[in-house]
């Protein structure tokens, strides 16, 4: 069995938070997962250089109350990510990280350079550029947001980890893994080789819809605490209402020996913000209706469609049958960025003249969703192809309206 927490907690209240992560850390041991004096790295999710407000990256509140946490157990820590499109100093400033490292002495490691590393165990994925401040730690601790995502479904702890790969070789890899299944492979081996200590996941206020970069946030009310990747993106699933089996990379995750996607497997215990005391503990599979908020907006995709094209192969076939990114001219910018973050060559995406709206080329595209993650707009969405279309029509269009 897995073990998750569950603290209630409604808002961004710094001493809420405090104590709930406080009460968590005694439930779960988390000191006996540290020796004193180790160096640890906090890895929060900085997708991009945007506040906390957009629900894109995790609360500064709670990266506040982490580290304060983890410092009581002497430990010497720094942090950092890889954004996709930012630089990390601007990402963590903007998301107010910043602020609250300045004030408690920690350091913002290094994420502008890399060294290739070989990955031991790796089965899909042998090597990658990792972050030098990721191989200067002891450890990681995982701080990670609850999001919709459009490749994944969601993104939360296992997705977390792609950030300590630097700079462009993350657009590299969605070609060299083109497809959901191998994405997930690749993540992985990832996950395998760099296992975070302890995962923290901000599922106070989420992200639904058009993520994980445009989409709504969403009121969840639930900070997570535990040692299992997996398990802890089960629990998130669950939350956004997903069917934790239906979803790739959680299976795939599991397959590998990460943890476990089963919420049968998974033994959470549901914490009161205000006490700490336990107002509910046994199997997830026990909570799951209970934890599910009622519409979710999850991504307008289907999973199963999208493997099942892949495996069909050919161009013809993804571009009649999967799902497609897809711009809306009224809310686009023409800012060209998502032409610049296409990865595949040549180009799936391309502008006629300067200051056009950018046309697809979909029998080129591989769905990676670089362009729909990067639009500084939220122009981008996620449109099922036929017949999908026609059966995810509403789907679609919700999703769509996440910026409106
Ligand atoms: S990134 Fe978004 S706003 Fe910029 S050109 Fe592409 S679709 Fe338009
Ligand atoms: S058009 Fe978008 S989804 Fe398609 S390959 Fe390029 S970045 Fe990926």
């Amino acid at each position: 069995m897995s073990q998750v927490i569950l603290c209630r907690v409604l808002d961004y209240d710094s001493k809420v938070i405090e104590s709930s992560l406080a009460a968590a850390f005694q439930k779960l041991d988390v000191a006996s997962h540290f020796q004193s004096g180790e160096n640890i790295l906090i890895k929060p999710n900085l997708l991009s250089a945007v506040g906390p407000e957009r629900a894109v990256t995790p609360h500064p509140t709670v990266f506040a109350a982490l580290a304060e946490a983890l410092s009581g157990l002497d430990l010497t820590l720094s942090y950092g990510d890889s954004p996709a499109t930012s630089q990390p100093a601007a990402a963590a400033r903007i998301a107010g990280l910043t602020d609250v490292a300045d004030r408690l002495g920690i350091a913002h490691a290094d994420f502008s350079t890399a060294t290739t590393v070989r990955f031991s165990q790796g089965t899909h994925f042998k090597e990658a550029p990792i972050a030098n401040g990721v191989l200067a730690a002891d450890g990681l601790v995982n701080l990670c947001k609850l999001k919709t995502h459009a490749l994944t479904g969601m993104t939360g702890a296992v997705k977390n980890l792609f950030g300590i790969i630097v700079g462009s070789r993350k657009a590299q890899l969605h070609v060299q893994f083109p497809d959901l299944q191998s994405f997930s492979n690749m993540l992985a081996d990832l996950n395998r080789e760099f296992m975070p200590r302890l995962i923290v996941m901000d599922a106070i206020v989420a992200m639904e819809g058009n993520g994980p970069m445009n989409g709504k946030p969403r009121a969840c009310g639930w900070l997570l605490v535990g040692f299992d990747p997996v398990a802890i993106d089960t629990v998130g699933a669950t939350i956004m209402g997903f069917t934790p089996g239906d979803l790739k990379l959680l299976k795939t995750a599991q397959a590998a020996g990460l943890g476990t996607a089963d919420p049968r497997d998974i033994e959470v215990a549901l914490l009161d913000a205000g006490t700490g005391a336990t107002t509910g503990e046994g199997s997830l599979a026990d909570f799951s209706g209970q934890l599910a908020i009622p519409g979710f907006v999850r991504p307008a995709v289907s999973r199963s469609l999208m493997t099942l094209a892949t495996k069909l192969a050919g161009p013809l076939i993804k571009r009649h049958v999967m799902e497609r990114p897809a711009i809306q001219p009224d809310v686009c910018t023409r800012c060209s960025q998502c032409v610049k973050a296409c990865p595949v060559d040549p180009k799936a995406l391309s502008q006629n003249q300067a200051r056009a709206v950018p046309l697809y080329r979909y029998d080129r595209c591989i769905r990676c969703y670089c362009c729909q993650e990067i639009c500084p707009a939220g122009a981008i969405v996620v449109e099922p192809a036929w017949p999908g279309r026609m059966f995810a029509g509403a789907r679609a269009r919700k999703a769509r309206n996440t910026r409106e």
